[in-house]
């Protein structure tokens, strides 16, 4: 696959202005978070890349994970029950998240920097560096299931 190197191209490049190495490791795993749109828990990413790579532990995907957070190449997304989701998709875009199932969905979108800055100048002293958005509801999937339950 062609898109193999150019992933691994932009992976080498980010670790290594980060004062980061490149390993095998860490390529398996930006490889399977890049081409996904899941938005995979550790356990998930883990069990993708051992089919990969079968002597990966739990504890180097966690640390591979984080390393490419560090590095701007994911996002992690992180919950109030202490869970944590990860993001290949760094470019500006909202989340739409499914209250039974707890999937994660893309929606395209951006808040315009009008709106930023008005809503700054609510934020008293605060200073924004940033912004996340993330719908909840019920994906299709798990929507049938809810009115079903609801009108049993
Ligand atoms: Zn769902
Ligand atoms: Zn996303």
């Amino acid at each position: 696959m062609s898109s193999h190197s150019t992933t691994d191209l932009r992976l080498r490049e980010a670790l290594e202005g980060s004062g980061q190495r490149f390993t095998e490791q860490r390529a398996a795993v930006f490889r399977y978070l890049a081409n996904t749109d899941v938005h995979p828990t550790a356990d998930e990413v883990f069990l993708a890349v051992r089919k990969e790579l079968p002597a990966i532990s739990l504890a180097t995907v966690y640390k591979s994970l984080e390393t490419l957070v560090g590095c701007g190449l994911a996002v992690k997304l992180s919950y109030a029950d202490h869970s944590a989701r990860y993001d290949g998709r760094t470019d500006p875009h909202h989340h739409a998240r499914c209250v039974m199932c707890e999937c994660v969905l893309d929606l395209p979108g951006e808040i315009s920097r009008q709106e930023i800055e008005s809503l700054r100048g609510t934020a008293g002293g605060f200073t924004v560096t940033g912004y996340r958005l993330e719908l909840s509801g019920y994906c299709p999937a798990c929507l049938p299931t809810r009115e079903r339950a609801v009108t049993a």
